[in-house]
């Protein structure tokens, strides 16, 4: 895969402030600034994972990616064409090829309605076949994602987590979109059935040329299946690189901490560990300066009233005034 081509994704700037409403007039004088000013691309075939402590907005960026919300400002160029503000029929174009896969599918599957029923439905939506070709279709996605094909006549609940992740992928395929949001696609399943989802993830990638914005809280599922990983932290990113040198050679000191927290299978091994304390302060106040200084152990005065710019050093960007990243 060339990094060359032309992105298939372009993200610039991109802001999503929820007004958050107080009072007895329930008028918004404040912000939920969940994603604020946001820019990445992301290239045709290619896997972009987005990680971060939960409530970072990684979540609310891969809605507004797949235009399920309307971001505040900002823009999303895909192909080429800014789709940020599309409405109605001129964004349908656009949901064929942008696909989302959830955390829980049971978010995106009617669980009144048979699978078959609900593998049908995008092509009823964009009046694709007929009834024969469609039933045809979904054995294809069935047989694609390694589900029987008997799997058609029964509902989402009578499946195990696994297998309905596996639904849900299918759906996320069944319009031959060129970039899936997977937002936490297997947080929620047991590490045996993770491995199988991943791994059928990337053949997917491999047969379609899919391009992934892969969203997780865990560096270690990130890694395994992402060129490119970028770190958020409270609506900004504040570090991006290939999936290697995010792994090895962490320079942000969030990097650092998030990378030291995962688990070595070596007992005998001495990693030293770089622990953060605190939680994710609140996005509707967030702290002055460099977002992370309340939790940074290496914050510098000028940390409190500066916000660090994203910088190029080596083959990552940092967002950090630090001068020996
Ligand atoms: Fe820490 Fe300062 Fe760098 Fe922020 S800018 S990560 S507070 S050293």
């Amino acid at each position: 895969m060339s990094l060359k081509q032309p992105p298939i994704l372009k993200v610039d700037n991109l802001k999503m402030h929820f007004p958050v409403k107080e009072g007895i007039l329930l008028r918004a004088n404040k912000f939920n600034k969940a994603v604020d000013g946001i820019s990445f691309e992301i290239q045709p075939g290619e896997t972009l994972g987005l990680v971060g402590e939960s409530g970072c907005g990684k979540s609310t960026l891969g809605r507004c990616i797949a235009r399920l919300y309307e971001p505040t400002s900002g823009s999303i160029e895909f192909e080429g064409t800014d789709i940020t503000k599309l409405k109605g029929k001129a964004l349908m174009p656009y949901r064929q090829n942008i696909q989302m896969i959830f955390q829980d599918p049971m978010e995106s599957l009617n669980s009144r309605h048979t699978v078959g029923d609900i593998l049908e439905e995008p092509y009823i939506v964009q009046k694709i076949g007929d009834r024969a070709s469609r039933a045809k279709r979904v054995r294809e996605l069935l047989d694609i994602v390694g589900l029987p094909a008997r799997s058609m006549t029964r509902y989402p609940f009578e499946f195990s987590g696994g297998q309905r992740q596996r639904i849900g992928i299918a759906r996320s395929i069944a319009l031959n979109p060129k970039l899936v949001v997977c937002d936490e696609p297997v947080s929620a399943l047991d590490v045996s059935i993770q491995s199988q989802i991943l791994n059928l993830l990337v053949d997917l990638q491999k047969e379609f040329n899919l391009a992934y914005l892969f969203i997780a809280h865990d560096l270690a599922v990130v890694k395994h299946i992402s060129d490119r990983i970028a770190i958020m932290y409270l609506g900004n990113i504040v570090e991006e690189s290939t999936g290697e040198s995010i792994y090895h050679e962490p320079r942000h000191p969030y990097t650092k901490s998030l990378i030291s927290a995962i688990p070595v299978p070596d007992p005998h091994l001495r990693v030293k560990r770089e622990i953060i304390t605190g939680d994710v302060p609140s996005p509707i106040n967030p702290p002055t300066g460099c977002r992370f200084h309340p939790r940074c152990p290496r914050v510098m005065e000028r940390c409190k009233i500066e916000a660090p710019l994203l910088r190029t050093i080596a083959d990552h960007q940092v967002c950090c005034h630090l001068d020996d990243l």
